[in-house]
């Protein structure tokens, strides 16, 4: 019997074992693996390998009270394994929920046993809310009447969720064990919709699915997902593998998010999974976004994805007016320039909120000598430790390397050490300084000092810190919301009428060729959050500061232009044949020393020739990357690309041997990310 297992000791395919009972496949049971006793999975496909394991021990004990993993999740989790060039057993087992792989078959059935009944009926209808928008209804039935996948490319606020929603409610009564999975990028940045889904379908029909439950929690929500008893699960991308019986719809909500990509173990893309796994499972596949990824786009453009559009907001809401402000006829170190201060001030006047963001959290990015060349370098990692001033402290933002802040330059004794840049605490600090003129209007209409909040991941560390911020700024107790690009995103905010990027220009220089497509989808984000409340749209604005107001970039989002922005862009990607024209791999490796991680990827590229698919492949030379050391190990990575998929799949399927063959002193650890997002 094949049994899908954690890697052990190089062996990554799944194992053979005996037993006496004929389990099927897909069954849970606990097995010996070296001296450890170990969760794996029955698994039958003929066309995983399997390792010859010497002397066949017995399985020890199968998981009963739990159904065996059905087929379609089987194939999915083969399909990542060789897709993402892993072991099925790695893939297979990361899947599952922490606790299941840890309790014992005895202790998990006493678990099952405590659980609460499940024959009760549901306690609510999937019942429906405001009455759709004429778009919203033609989304609707065509996801409905068409095939998909669907990109559903919806302005921001205008009513996507909304879509969502009716989408799930009718797939869930196209039978009556129907399931819908809806994947989100960051669940605890958006607990609003969360409640939303709760609101709309009860309690217990919605589980959440996501790295911030408890142990407990994970296992509870994916025995109800598994069991069929829960009928939608709510996620963050490892949320794709949920085991769900009778899935008909999934959902990706902001499907251009990164966030989407693991960056670890298996690097899968939960985006590109779910649209697979909707055609295993024959379930509809919904992708959203007002700024769809360039791959999905281009997608829709062939028709290989059905595109919905949804270009007005809701309620008549207009989208705000884009205003470029040019730093360099500003005076020299100009934070914010003034004709944009005045228009925050009008807005508190006002009683209505802007929003600030600058994506770089603490006070400033380096601390730096007056007299001699000292800053505040990371002594592990080839980055600048961020000086924080709320605690008095350098932290590197890379390896979590954290110390008090020097009272005298190390080196020479100065004590004059001074912040360069800044950070969103900067920004707080300034802002209240240049305010401090301006009242704003409590609610009894009565002048009253101005309120400034910072959200970022400082900010928000401790438990339900988050949602209380949230709770504030959706109450109107902020005049001014300042923080990093976690406020851009999602949010609906009421109140929002101006909306201003502060210093968004490194991105259009970066050699990453997918920084302008980011700049552009978190501009367009950001945006998305002024003028959702329709009385106030007329008068709501965004602002740039930028020292390039000429770029192309900005031209686009004055016009709120996300199709010419994607069109200009994947006309440069066609002629320089890059994704999604082209297909990536990268080898990462790490090492002691840079030589090593060097010698490692120069001896894999020199063991491709002859290698299936080689012809059609090809091999950049390794380079060390953006970040090149982190906790003092040295990282270098090797660009593999091909024009066709197949050739690339069948390329690395062949190399992966190669590699695991390869024996250079120093190396801790290589890994192969397909499709790689940031090269
Ligand atoms: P998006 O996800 O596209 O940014 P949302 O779904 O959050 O937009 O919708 C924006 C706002 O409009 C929400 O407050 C939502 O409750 C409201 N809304 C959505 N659809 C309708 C509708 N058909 N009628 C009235 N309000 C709606
Ligand atoms: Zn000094
Ligand atoms: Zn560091």
């Amino acid at each position: 019997m094949v049994v899908a297992t954690p890697a052990h000791r190089g062996l990554i395919g799944p194992l053979s074992y005996r037993s006496e009972l004929a389990l099927s496949p897909g069954a849970l049971v606990r097995v010996p693996l070296g001296r450890r006793e170990v969760l794996g999975i029955v698994w039958d496909d003929p066309e995983d390998s399997i390792e010859p394991h010497p002397g066949e021990r017995p399985v020890s004990a199968q998981l009963t009270g739990v159904a065996p993993l059905g087929v379609a999740w089987r194939r999915l989790v083969s399909f990542a394994a060789s897709y993402y060039q892993r072991g099925l057993g790695e893939v297979a087992l990361a899947a599952l929920p922490p606790q299941l792989r840890d309790l014992s078959a005895e202790q998990l059935a006493r678990r099952l046993r405590r659980r609460p009944g499940h024959d009760a009926p549901p306690t609510t209808s999937l019942g429906c809310a405001p009455p759709l928008t004429e778009q919203q209804q033609q989304a609707l039935d065509r996801i409905e009447q068409e095939p998909g996948p669907f990109l559903l490319f919806g302005a921001t606020g205008s009513g996507k969720t909304e879509v969502y929603l009716h989408a799930v409610s009718r797939a869930l009564q196209s039978d009556p064990t129907a399931q819908a999975l809806v994947m989100v990028p960051e669940i605890n940045l958006t607990p609003q919709l969360l409640a939303r889904f709760t609101e709309r379908f009860g309690l217990d029909q919605v589980v959440a699915m996501h790295s911030g439950l408890t142990p407990a929690q994970r296992l509870r929500g994916w025995l109800a997902a598994h069991a069929g008893e829960a009928r939608i699960v709510l996620g963050t991308r490892m949320a794709v593998f949920a085991s769900m019986p009778s899935l008909r719809l999934i959902v990706v909500d902001e499907e251009h998010d990164p966030s989407y990509k693991q960056q670890e173990g298996a690097r899968y893309s939960a985006r590109d999974l779910a649209v697979l796994r909707g055609r295993l499972e024959g379930a509809r596949v919904l992708l959203g976004s007002a700024t769809p990824s360039l791959e999905s786009w281009q997608a829709s453009e062939s028709g290989r994805y059905r595109r919905l559009e949804m270009p007005a907001r809701i309620g008549a809401g207009s989208l705000p007016e884009v205003r470029l402000v040019d730093m360099n006829l500003q005076p020299r170190q100009t934070l914010l320039s003034s004709a944009l201060l005045e228009a925050i001030g009008e807005r508190i006047q006002r009683g209505e909120q802007s929003l600030i963001f600058l994506n770089r959290r603490g006070y400033a990015p380096v601390l730096a000598c007056t007299a001699c060349e000292w800053k505040s370098s990371c002594p592990r990692c080839s980055a600048f430790r961020v000086f924080h001033k709320l605690d008095r402290s350098l932290r590197c933002h890379h390896c979590g390397h954290a110390e008090r802040v020097p009272r005298a330059c190390p080196d020479c004794g100065n004590v004059d050490i001074a912040p360069m840049g800044r950070g969103t605490e900067r920004l707080e600090e300034h802002l209240s300084e240049l305010l401090q003129g301006v009242q704003g209007v409590g609610s009894d209409g009565q002048p009253r000092p101005v309120r400034i909040a910072r959200m970022d991941a400082d900010s928000t560390r401790g438990k339900g810190a988050l949602e209380a911020q949230l709770e504030q700024v959706h109450a109107g107790e902020v005049d001014v919301l300042v923080g990093t690009q976690m406020i851009t995103k999602g949010h609906d905010f009421r109140r929002i009428t101006l909306v201003a990027a502060v210093n968004p220009d490194s991105a259009l220089f970066s050699s990453d060729f997918r920084a302008p497509e980011r700049l552009f989808a978190l501009l367009m984000q950001a945006a998305g959050r002024a003028g959702r409340n329709a009385a106030q749209a007329a008068s709501s604005q965004m602002w740039v500061q930028t020292f390039n107001p000429r770029h192309p970039l900005f031209a686009a989002l004055r016009r709120h232009d996300y199709p010419g922005f994607a069109h200009g862009q994947l006309e440069e990607r066609r002629v320089a044949s890059m994704p999604p024209f082209a297909f990536q791999a990268l080898l990462r490796a790490e090492a002691k020393t840079q030589q090593a991680a060097l010698a490692f990827l120069q001896a894999a590229r020199e063991a491709t020739a002859g290698l299936p698919g080689a012809e059609y492949v090809t091999l950049y030379s390794p380079v060390p990357m953006a970040v090149q050391r982190v906790a003092d190990i040295e990282r270098v990575q090797l660009l593999v690309e091909s024009d066709a998929r197949p050739a690339l799949q069948r390329f690395l399927a062949a190399w992966q041997p190669v590699l695991h063959a390869l024996r250079e002193p120093g190396m801790v650890r290589w890994a192969v990310d397909v499709d790689p997002l940031a090269v």
